[in-house]
């Protein structure tokens, strides 16, 4: 398709991004033109917006930024196969190589070779986007555009909280940000049987109630350790999904779970290292720990999608919707943490 758009680019090495009238990006025979109906803002767009240590090293301008959404498929290229025009789609946005040992293994969401959008190569925050037609989910048509396009993180709480056992488990999670707050309906719906949340921004502590979370700390103020142990008669809980970073919590995470428990750590810490207790938190206490990259493909979308289809709803979650224009005040809500997911409307 000829002719020109809107999209937020990274324009140099510095804070900041720039709205600009760019060519709809060409289709390569393996590639679909998706027109972004919904896209949302992640972390890791706000670390490329801000400009932060992680981004100036991985991050080449210009680049049209953006991740995250939901949208009709309105080219496809010649070969392409899995999806036709006029399909509303989502996207894997890890793009994968096929051909290094890992993807040969079928594990394809650690490929060595990964490649992600709106980071290594053009993203979404554009009225289009093209992208290898394999990446592409294919949506139920009624699915609310903004929901679709929070598939991917949705996907990341999914992977996070069905990584261990979760019917009639006690589960705590720490952090909740847009994906801590996610996995707390996923967890509800899968049959958690106490889901504790600690967070210190008071917003998200309240929205974490208001989807159910059956205790939420804010670690700040109260001694999570000692209300998990209280909770758990003392023995603790099953199991923690790590979705903040920080290393307090981190600790505080392996020191409320029981013996044998599994702590999933999606969570990506600033700093990179972090000081536990490996002898008495880990080792001694026989606990399973993992880490979580992106979404199984395709596994964790099967799962998501299914979840979405069996009444999961995280529209709670979507706490702003604006057009593209206004992408600054989207990136100041990040910044502050009094929001859930912002999605931004081309
Ligand atoms: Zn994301
Ligand atoms: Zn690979």
């Amino acid at each position: 398709m000829q002719g020109k758009m809107r999209a937020l680019v990274k324009t140099e090495r510095a804070p900041g991004l720039t709205l600009q009238e760019v060519d709809i990006p060409s289709v390569g025979p393996n590639d679909a033109l998706v027109k972004v109906a919904a896209t949302s803002i992640c972390g890791t767009d706000y670390h490329i917006y801000s400009w932060d240590e992680w981004s100036q090293g991985r991050i080449n301008p210009p680049l049209i930024a953006g991740h995250e959404f939901a949208g009709e498929v309105v080219e496809i290229g010649d070969n392409v196969d899995i999806v036709k025009t006029g399909d509303m789609v989502s996207a894997e946005t890890h793009i994968v190589c096929h051909t290094c040992p890992q993807c040969r293994i079928g594990e394809l969401h650690t490929c060595i070779n990964t490649s992600i959008i709106g980071v290594d190569v053009d993203g979404c925050f554009a009225e289009y986007v093209s992208i290898p037609a394999y990446n592409l989910w294919v949506n139920d048509p009624d699915l609310d555009p903004a929901v679709a396009s929070a598939q991917e993180p949705l996907g990341n709480a999914v992977h996070t909280a069905l990584a261990g056992p979760v019917a009639a488990q006690r589960i705590a999670v720490t952090g909740a940000g847009p994906i801590g707050l996610m996995s707390i309906p996923v967890l509800k719906k899968t049959g958690a049987q106490l889901v504790i949340v600690t967070e210190v921004n008071e917003f998200r502590l309240n929205l974490a109630r208001e989807l159910g979370a059956d205790i939420a700390i804010n670690p700040a103020e109260e001694d999570p350790v000692a209300a998990a142990m209280e909770a758990t008669d003392g023995l603790g809980v099953d199991g923690v999904l790590e979705m903040s970073g920080n290393p307090q919590a981190i600790n505080q995470g392996l020191k409320m779970l029981r013996p044998g428990g599994r702590m999933s750590v999606l969570g990506v810490p600033s700093g990179r290292e972090v000081t536990v207790d490996m002898a008495n938190d880990i080792v001694f206490a026989g606990v399973k720990m993992e880490g979580i990259a992106g979404r199984k493909m395709w596994e964790t979308w099967y799962q998501t999608a299914g979840l979405l289809a069996a009444g999961l709803d995280i529209e709670p979650i979507i706490t702003h919707r604006m057009p593209l224009e206004d992408f600054e005040k989207g990136m100041d809500l990040m910044a502050s943490g009094d929001c859930g997911k912002v999605v931004l409307i081309p």
